[in-house]
């Protein structure tokens, strides 16, 4: 009885101390609430620093980023589903210019009443191989393998032509005659993986 007479003494104590300090609970959302520095928040890409390799969609774990190659218009979609992913940051960890994406502190921008406006997307042009017409990859991604083999980039063709272009030192080279069978003639246009290796044995 003697317990009961003192917690109800020290509940009215509180309840008559909030009516002038106000309640202990976060005004949120009326006040907007600091996440701390090192919260794993929302993802967001970075334009000028992803390269749309697509890297970030095979090391995330919920899967909800998605790679699209468009060959006809040239164009890759990459699309970050918001409302699957579990803000692991392994896409931040993972990126391989490091800058590409990052784990902002914002987490109050991702309830959505429509699913389907939950995501981010980053378009990057696509370099198709001249021969089989199959993806090589981003012109951001082989410009950015080119800077970063230096030197090393001039043992690979398509990488030269890709610096090359980019310095505008060169004309552009006619299409290639599909009716050609690959030989020589193919060794100085851009090439994916697989032609390359066939014009480099047949050359
Ligand atoms: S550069 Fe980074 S953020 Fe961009 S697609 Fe590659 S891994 Fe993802
Ligand atoms: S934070 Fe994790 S779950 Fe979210 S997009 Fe990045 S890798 Fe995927």
């Amino acid at each position: 009885m003697k317990l009961i007479c003192l917690l109800q003494g020290r509940v009215l104590k509180e309840a008559f101390r909030a009516l002038f300090t106000g309640p202990y609970t976060s005004p949120f959302p009326a006040k907007p609430s600091e996440a701390y520095p090192r919260y794993r928040g929302k993802p967001k890409y970075d334009e000028e620093e992803c390269v749309g390799c697509g890297g970030c969609a095979e090391v995330c774990p919920a899967k909800d980023i998605t790679v699209t190659d468009d060959k006809e218009n040239k164009k890759r979609t990459i699309t970050l589903y918001y409302d699957k992913c579990i803000q692991c940051g392994q896409c931040e960890a993972n990126c391989i210019t490091e800058k590409g994406i990052k784990l902002s502190n914002e987490y109050d921008h991702l309830v959505y009443f429509d699913r389907s406006l939950a995501k981010t997307q980053i378009e990057k042009e696509l370099v198709l191989c001249e021969v089989c017409g199959d993806v090589i990859g981003t012109a951001d991604h082989i410009r950015w393998v080119t800077e970063k083999l230096g030197p090393l980039a001039y043992s690979n063709p398509t990488l030269i032509l890709s610096a090359l272009r980019d310095a505008k030192v060169m004309e552009e080279v006619p299409p290639r005659d599909q009716e050609l069978e690959t030989g020589r003639h193919d060794v100085m246009r851009m090439l994916c993986a697989k032609c390359r290796r066939k014009v480099q044995l047949t050359a």
